[in-house]
């Protein structure tokens, strides 16, 4: 299942490729991986030229407007004129800001993003295709998914921070401290693995890291948030930005479905600690990892390395 540093990978991968490019045709050939009506999709998006490439938690985002995105790395400064409330109040200008759209693709369990039939290709072509989006330079961005569960939403800059709104911070933004961490845990009696993948309190961890993170921390999956000592928060906050750095770094984790957007899988499969090691001697202390299951998930622990708090 792609976390955020699965989508992260894709967002990296993409990026340079698709800025600038303008959507000539959308074709819709799974309506279920929407929410709208496909015509409606598709009137959504004809035209637009991608601006953005980014994500939100394990979602991926394009941005897009009317005209070419602006280069970056300018400097802000106000320029004269300038009225605060007027729409470039958002730190960007130029006249595509009325007609910003947001493309949220959520991937699922085994959703891709693919960038399709460029020159010298040797990949094989997309084996489930839900939705092709044919760019003006006949290039073609393919949306993939094997099982289904991914979901495309247009939205526009009002919904988008609505919905934006309802997940949780970013855990690798520098605005994500250790103080918000713990203040978050302690006031949750839900298990601290369960709170990690709650998306609505922090945004982009699923099973994979978030075991990583708490073996790291050394913390038993199953502690009740606040139960968790200011010094062990502070733990897993490293721990839990450190899990993420590193999988971004290997490209993510493949299990299964997820490839990195050239067709290769991610590598950091071989650095998982204790996710998926179930009676494997922990990397550790040697003791043997144990699975549990609560919350209708796995959860991966070594008895040793991470101890039950209290009573
Ligand atoms: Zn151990």
């Amino acid at each position: 299942v792609p976390e955020l540093p699965e989508a992260e990978t894709i967002v990296r991968g993409l990026r340079p490729f698709l800025l600038g490019a303008r959507i000539a045709r959308v074709e819709v050939l799974r309506s279920d991986l929407l929410d709208a009506r496909p015509e409606d999709f598709v009137s959504l998006l004809m035209g637009r030229v991608i601006q953005e490439v980014d994500r939100r938690g394990k979602n991926l985002i394009l941005t897009l407007g009317t005209v070419e995105p602006t280069p970056p790395a300018k400097p802000a400064s106000p320029r004269p004129g300038f009225k605060a409330g007027s729409a470039a109040v958002e730190g960007r200008s130029g006249p595509g800001i009325p007609d910003r759209t947001h493309l949220v693709v959520n991937l699922g369990m085994s959703g891709r993003l693919l960038l399709a039939q460029v020159e010298g290709d040797t990949r094989p072509p997309p084996s489930h295709p839900g939705i092709r989006f044919l760019l003006t330079d006949a290039r073609v961005l393919v949306y993939d998914d094997v099982r289904r569960f991914g979901r495309l939403r247009v939205l526009d800059p009002a919904q988008y921070r609505e919905w934006s709104r309802t997940l949780g911070p970013e855990p690798l933004s520098p605005g994500f401290t250790a103080r918000d961490l713990c203040e978050a845990l302690a006031a949750s009696t839900t298990p601290v693995r369960s709170w990690l993948l709650d998306q609505r309190r922090i945004a982009g961890v699923g099973n994979i890291y978030a075991n990583e993170a708490l073996f790291r921390a050394g913390l038993d999956p199953r502690i009740p948030a606040r139960r968790i000592p200011p010094e062990a928060g502070r733990r897993l906050h490293r721990a839990l930005r450190s899990v993420l750095r590193e999988a971004i770094g290997n490209q993510g984790t493949t299990l299964r479905d997820y490839r990195t957007p050239d067709g290769g899988e991610g590598s950091h499969l071989q650095a998982l600690r204790v996710y998926g090691r179930e009676a494997l001697p922990c990397r550790s202390c040697g003791a043997r990892v144990e699975r549990i299951v609560f919350g209708g998930r796995s959860a991966f622990r070594c008895p040793t390395c991470q101890p039950w708090i209290g009573s």
